[in-house]
């Protein structure tokens, strides 16, 4: 696996995206075949990961998934995290505000949903929705959302500094590759349920989505909470992709979190055997 090329391009802070300068059938030399035969050992790597984050519960991890509609976000997740134990992560999909989180500020309910330490939290759309579909559509005053970028930055610098390691993906598919797809859900009995005219109406504004997204890729991705651009019309690269990075960022904590594990362990110990030394 050390062989592999770095699948997922990581967006340098500041620096300018223009979204169709990225190959959204990038599939690094491998077939399908070959694709799909690397995500197990990966998923396993996370898994692994997993588990030592929640024993050690020094940290959290945070990954956002932002994408058009059918760019695979459901999918990714379930391949991504298929190993990892419901008991250490947590998916929360953002839909459109409900009249609670209208009255309140946008990152209210995101804030809600971050994860605690030694856990995983899923987002499945996020805050980035209020610079995307809230700006395409003018849900409000272009003032007001021009403040979130900057709103947004603080907000994950907050918790990055309470130890969050943030990982923002954005699948990128082409706008062929959708409509493909939403066909394709309009013949699968078992796909249909997913269909939205509004997703047929969303696709009008693809132009504008584009931009939005590159607004989005330049003005928020940091040090602490980076961007990446994910070629993702094949599923396949798309979830080796995710897998690899997330496994990229947190290898490095892992002698940190076994150190703890292995003096937490020897405190349990010693405890235990000054308990058996009072009952001898
Ligand atoms: P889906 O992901 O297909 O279940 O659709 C969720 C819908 O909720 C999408 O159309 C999103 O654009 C919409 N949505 C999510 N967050 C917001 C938001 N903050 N404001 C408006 N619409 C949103
Ligand atoms: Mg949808």
């Amino acid at each position: 696996m050390s062989t592999l090329p770095m699948l997922a391009h990581l967006v340098t802070p500041g620096s300018k995206v223009k979204l169709s300068d990225y190959d959204t059938r990038a599939n690094a030399g491998l077939d399908k075949d070959q694709g799909e035969a690397l995500l197990a050992p990966l998923a396993r790597q996370i898994d692994d990961l997993q588990e030592l984050l929640y024993a050690a519960d020094m940290h959290s991890l945070l990954v956002i998934l932002q994408g058009m509609d059918t760019s695979g976000k459901d999918g990714t997740v379930r391949a991504v995290f298929r190993d990892v134990s419901p008991l250490g992560s947590h998916v929360t999909a953002f839909k459109v505000p409900n009249e609670e989180e209208l009255a309140h500020d946008f990152l209210w309910r995101v804030h809600r949903a971050a994860p605690r330490r030694g856990q995983i939290a899923i987002f499945n759309r996020s805050h980035y929705e209020d610079v995307l579909v809230v700006r395409v559509h003018s849900l409000v005053s272009e003032s007001i959302w021009r403040q979130r970028y900057q709103q947004i930055n603080d907000f994950e610098r907050l918790l990055a500094e309470n130890k969050t390691i943030i990982l923002k993906f954005f699948l990128h598919i082409s706008k062929e590759e959708q409509e493909e797809r939403l066909i394709a859900r309009e013949q699968d009995v078992t796909k249909a349920w997913k269909l939205a005219v509004g997703d047929w109406k969303e696709r009008e504004r693809w132009d504008e989505y584009m931009h939005a997204y590159e607004d989005v890729l330049k003005r928020c991705s940091s040090e602490h909470a980076p961007w990446h651009i994910v070629p993702a019309d094949r599923k396949w690269y798309r979830n080796i992709a995710v897998a690899q990075a997330i496994i990229n960022e947190l290898k490095p904590y892992k002698e940190q979190w076994l150190a703890k594990l292995v003096s937490v362990g020897a405190e349990a110990k010693a405890e235990l055997a000054a308990y058996r030394a009072e009952q001898a």
